[in-house]
């Protein structure tokens, strides 16, 4: 250890030259606050940048505001679709992977609860077609309207068969992979061609 000191000009305080750090840009090459002193300045500067950045940041938050929330809502909301997407692609191709694995163990659950699988098929099958009965008529209803055509008979008998029948019509239009969780849409395209057929009355 050298017997050189310097004088630091913050504390006043002599000390030896080893407890500076070096500063090129200095004349004796040696920073000019002693090492206690550098490390207090250099809080005090971090928290003084510190305040005045939060103050900016804050301040460019109040002026705008309504954008910047409505952009933080708008990237929320296309995170959760993101997020659905990348869910359904995993989802996709686990059931490819696992298909015969996953057909086993449905068939051996149909086997092993048998009575509980049937009951809900039933009730499933009674659902849809309130379901499909329920669009059509929506669907019919405003159709009519739309065209100004008066309904003189009930949707269901204007669909011209049986719910059941018009059930099983759709689906001989689904593509793979539909079922009418998803699809009953397909309603649509039953009551358009209804609609195509009705002749309109003259007011
Ligand atoms: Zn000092």
């Amino acid at each position: 250890m050298t017997e050189e000191t310097k004088v630091c000009s913050r504390c006043k305080i002599e000390k030896n030259i080893s407890l500076f750090t070096r500063e090129n840009r200095s004349k004796d090459g040696l920073c000019c606050y002693c090492r206690e002193c550098q490390s207090v300045k250099q809080r005090e500067r971090y928290i003084k940048n510190n305040d005045e950045m939060r103050r900016k940041a804050r301040e460019i938050y109040h002026k705008n505001k309504t954008k910047i929330n409505e952009r933080c809502r708008k990237r929320r909301a296309e995170n959760v679709v993101e997020k659905r997407r990348k869910e359904l692609e995993y989802e996709r191709k686990y059931r490819r992977e696992y298909r015969d694995k996953i057909l086993l163990k449905q068939r051996r659950y149909r086997l092993e609860n048998k009575e509980k699988v049937n009951k809900y098929f039933r009730n499933r099958y009674k659902i849809i077609k309130i379901k499909i009965e329920h669009n059509l008529r929506q669907r019919i209803r405003i159709a009519v309207l739309s065209q100004s055509c008066e309904k003189l008979y009930k949707s269901i008998d204007l669909l011209g068969c049986s719910v059941d029948e018009c059930r099983k019509w759709l689906e001989g239009m689904f593509l793979p992979g539909m079922t009418f969780g998803i699809t009953m849409d397909m309603v649509r395209v039953s009551g358009i061609l209804i609609i195509s057929s009705l002749a309109p009355v003259s007011t």
